[in-house]
């Protein structure tokens, strides 16, 4: 038997041991050999590289999902995660999962089949949104823009006094245009017109300013991996009480069981009940990794961040334009400091650029996403990558790519 090169000691016999046993498919080659997870600058739009602080707590031993402490861990997120959101909803939880996962728990439990949903498509996201609407039977309406664009408040007035949603959902950080959407006014029309507002900061939380409460966001939500540096696979989700007193009076039951925020709300210690009841087993060091990543945001300040970000992204995007790149993203008001988009320049392929990058600099950056693809590629400075360092270090690898990737071939 030919052996791949760095195979544990004692795996060559067990592999030719099989031919004799009673299983008739053999163990994996290539689980025998070890691990290989390289070193790489995660300067996408994410995941972004996980601090050795939060990697130290995601590797601690495992103690029991329904275990005292852990539910004191829980506790601890919670509050974390009110803090980064700036509410005081009790109705706050990490839902097991990616960004994906809290996106369909607040649509599976807000929204019941039949009911109108409006949906702001100025990305990828929206369409997301828009296509998990539809598969629960909600009656889908849109308000589109291309890629790069924003809603005026009239506009969304305009869409909500129209279609009369019982949901608005918008995205706060559109990661695959690089844009960051004005906030202000947009809760309050929401609340004028009788409807939940519905808000995505996956690839905003910690980097852009936000205040769930101040701006009557009725639901948000968020992922663990870009400027929390969490590992990928928790997603803070938090509903305030109108969102509740929606989801609590169903008609029917949504369609997840996993989902389903009356068991959850019980899991996270939310619903008053003074017994917690087993529902699945949470993410154990997900979650020891996720209360680490929002020590370290409450350690060092919502404020001190969301300058951090702006100063880093300013920063970039002045070499970015140094380097004869053009920014995506014309108002400099409406960038997303987390996530760069940076035109293709003519005559490159996209394609060429990013493989270039991760070829000679071991370094992530991607192209666009949806409906931004071929349009954009894409610089993420996230939280524990979020300095000028780092961000000379992607300026140094575009430059050279632009040096070294063929010209003409689009
Ligand atoms: N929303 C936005 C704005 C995102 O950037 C992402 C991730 N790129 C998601 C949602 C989905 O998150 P996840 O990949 O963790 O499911």
């Amino acid at each position: 038997l030919a052996l791949p090169s760095g195979i544990a000691p004692g795996a060559a016999a067990r592999l030719r041991r099989c031919a004799s046993s009673s299983v008739s498919i053999p163990p994996p080659r290539c689980l025998l050999g070890p691990l290989e997870a390289p070193l790489r600058y995660m300067f996408g739009p994410g995941p972004s590289n996980v601090p050795p602080r939060i990697l130290a707590a995601g590797g601690r031993p495992i103690i029991g999902h329904m275990h005292e402490e852990m539910f004191e861990i829980m506790d601890d997120i919670k509050q974390g995660i009110q803090y980064a959101f700036q509410t005081q909803n009790n109705m706050t939880i990490a839902a097991s999962g990616s960004g994906h996962t809290a996106m369909e728990c607040a649509l599976f439990n807000c929204v019941e089949p039949g009911e109108p949903v409006l949906v702001a498509i100025n990305g990828i996201w929206g369409e997301r949104v828009a296509e998990i609407a539809r598969r629960i039977g909600a009656d889908v309406k849109t308000l589109v823009k291309t890629p790069g664009g924003y809603f005026t408040n009239e506009e969304i007035e305009q869409a909500l006094a129209k279609h009369k949603p019982v949901l608005f959902f918008l995205t706060h950080g559109e990661s695959s245009a690089g844009l960051v959407h004005p906030m202000d006014g947009i809760g309050d029309l929401c609340r004028k017109h009788n409807c939940l507002f519905l808000v995505d900061s996956v690839a905003s939380l910690g980097g852009a300013s936000l205040f769930m409460d101040k701006q009557n966001i009725d639901i948000l939500y968020t992922g663990s991996q870009k400027a929390l540096n969490g590992p990928p696979g928790t997603a803070p989700v938090s509903f305030n009480d109108r969102a509740c007193k929606k989801m609590f009076s169903r008609k029917t039951k949504p369609v997840s069981y996993l989902l389903d925020m009356t068991h959850l709300s019980n899991y996270w210690g939310c619903d008053g009940k003074p017994e917690r009841i087993y529902h699945h087993t949470g993410p154990v060091s997900g979650f020891f990794a996720l209360r680490e990543s929002l020590a370290i945001l409450a350690e060092m300040g919502l404020e001190n961040s969301w300058k951090l970000h702006k100063e880093v992204a300013e920063y970039l995007h002045e070499g970015l334009e140094g380097l004869g790149l053009k920014l995506f993203v014309q108002d400099k008001n409406l960038r997303l400091p987390c996530v760069t988009t940076i035109a293709i320049p003519v005559g490159y392929n996209w394609r060429e650029i990013t493989q270039y990058v991760m070829k000679h600099h071991r370094m992530e950056i991607t192209g666009g996403l949806g409906p931004s693809v071929g349009m954009v590629l894409r610089v993420g400075l996230m939280g524990y990558n979020c300095s000028k360092t780092n961000a000379d270090k992607v300026l140094v690898a575009l430059g050279d790519a632009l040096k070294h990737c063929h010209k003409s071939k689009v």
